[in-house]
């Protein structure tokens, strides 16, 4: 029998604004434990939240980004359950009324694994969005040999969930997901979104049935995951865990399981039996928010998504759309590639240095692009250089390489430096052409006998005996013409 998979997943992100959900204490990654503390977010008796509201902005424009509905009205409740690392005994939430419902997160080509981009079951698939509402984080544990340590500068820092309608099919779709949110949270500079920080972090609902059946199997939840990968690896084992139990005739319970990312398995943390019940009601230490307040200026701040980005790549700059979509994955990436076609003379060239050249060297450099060494004007200057035919593209190389190694070199300099111009004199290049006929007699009779690639050989002398200054399409015509059948 057939099985198949539907996965939801319940994703929670840190909003990057200065400040705390519900307090004045900075947000600072890193900061030494316990630096930013007050009595509002140690939780301590009597001490009263105060809303900030560019979390609530923030979380307006990750709804209109999504294609959210933005509720007119919101409300905070308190979700009540015991937890050493949150002493009020509950967490700040939304419950009922959410600030966004509905939207959804769309799937592109470029967002699956490298491997799964060929066999995609469903191009352009958009997973449908529940809901998006903020809460506060919690504190952090830390556990030691005989004790536990607990570090409050996370606690209270604004946390949108956002949760997917059951509308994933496989774990390559799960990755997708999460990738392409990622980049919309990205362009819209509402989270830095890394997940080795700590920032998007991930719950994974998991059930299988057999084809057909129209009910949904036992839902399994997956926790606290923090890679993307690390959610596929982790779906992928989890579907045919339970795949083999079902099938086997056993019968599975509703539980809650972590992921063991070393040795490759999920394992059972809590069954139903202990789920709480969290009590939740309206909090009254703070007022409902009427969102219409805002959201005229929210609405100015939604930027270019991701496939606006990669549409316009391809009209404005004639790139493929393949490379238009390697461009506008990487936001920092389709900056440079912009800031670096904007006066090139062909664009489409600029981008095959920038998805080439640039990315190998910096890929072996272990430099990110917001580091490289050869900034957007200057590789546009040699690409420029190249294009206008003043230095042939293997030199071209010469220079690049020569500029990533010592940052500040112009293209110009190094030209000049090497005397590399490139020859694209008709008479010098002709003169030369004569000399290489004459001395390749064998190969002028192969390709006056048909067997055209032996151009080549000959082409090659003229370009040995020009120290690799000619011009290779001049070279080309050249010949062709005193050598013509
Ligand atoms: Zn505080």
């Amino acid at each position: 029998m057939n099985y198949v998979a539907t996965i939801g997943l319940e994703v929670h992100v840190q909003l990057k604004t200065r400040s705390k959900m519900f307090c004045a204490c900075p947000i600072e990654y890193g900061a030494p434990p316990n630096a930013h503390t007050c009595p509002v977010c140690l939780g301590l008796p009597g001490a009263l939240p105060v809303m900030n509201e560019e979390a609530l902005r923030m979380t307006a424009l990750t709804g209109l980004m999504l294609g959210c509905d933005i509720a007119p009205v919101c409300k905070f409740d308190r979700k009540n359950y015991f937890y050493p690392d949150m002493p009020k005994n509950y967490q700040i939430s939304q419950y009922d009324l959410p600030i966004c419902l509905g939207g959804g997160v769309p799937l592109h080509d470029m967002a699956y694994p490298k491997d799964a981009q060929k066999n995609i079951a469903h191009p352009d698939k958009v997973v449908h969005l529940t809901r998006i509402h903020l809460e506060e984080d919690v504190a952090k544990s830390q556990h030691f040999e005989t004790s536990t340590g607990i570090d409050f500068n996370r606690a209270g820092s604004p946390l949108m969930e956002i949760v997917s309608e059951p509308e994933i099919d496989s774990p390559e779709e799960a990755f997708a997901y999460l990738t392409s949110l990622k980049q919309i949270l990205l362009y819209g500079g509402v989270s830095d979104a890394d997940m080795e920080k700590g920032q998007l972090r991930c719950d994974c609902n998991v059930s299988v049935r057999p084809e057909g059946e129209s009910q949904l199997g036992t839902k399994i939840e997956i926790k606290n995951m923090n890679s993307i990968s690390g959610v596929r690896r982790a779906l992928a084992y989890e579907i045919e865990r339970q795949i083999a139990a079902v099938s086997a005739g056993g019968k599975l319970q509703q539980e809650t399981r972590g992921w063991n990312d070393a040795s490759g398995q999920t394992f059972l943390m809590r069954t139903k039996e202990m789920a709480h019940d969290y009590r939740y009601f309206p909090d009254p230490d703070l007022l409902p928010v009427k969102t219409d307040a805002f959201m005229d200026d929210v609405r100015k701040r939604v930027p270019e998504l991701p496939s606006q980005k990669r549409a316009r790549f391809v009209s404005q700059y004639g790139v493929s759309s393949y490379d238009a979509g390697v461009l506008a994955n990487d936001l920092a990436l389709s900056r440079y590639f912009e800031q670096a076609a904007s006066h090139a003379k062909k664009p489409k060239n600029v981008a095959n240095w920038v998805l080439n050249d640039l990315q190998s060297a910096l890929n072996n450099s272990e430099k990110a692009i917001e580091d490289s060494p050869i900034s957007a004007e200057s590789l546009d200057e040699l690409v420029n250089l190249i294009d206008d035919g003043k230095i042939n593209s293997s030199q071209g190389r010469e220079v690049f390489n020569e500029m990533f190694a010592h940052p500040g070199k112009s293209a110009a300099q190094i030209v000049e430096e090497r005397g590399m111009k490139q020859e694209s004199d008709l008479g010098a290049i002709e003169s030369l052409c004569d000399q290489a006929i004459a001395g390749n007699p064998k190969a002028v009779a192969e390709y006056k006998s048909g067997k055209l690639q032996a151009i080549n050989a000959i082409k090659g002398q003229v370009m040995k005996l020009s120290q690799g200054k000619a011009n290779p399409t001049v070279v080309g015509e050249v010949l062709a013409k005193k050598l013509a059948l």
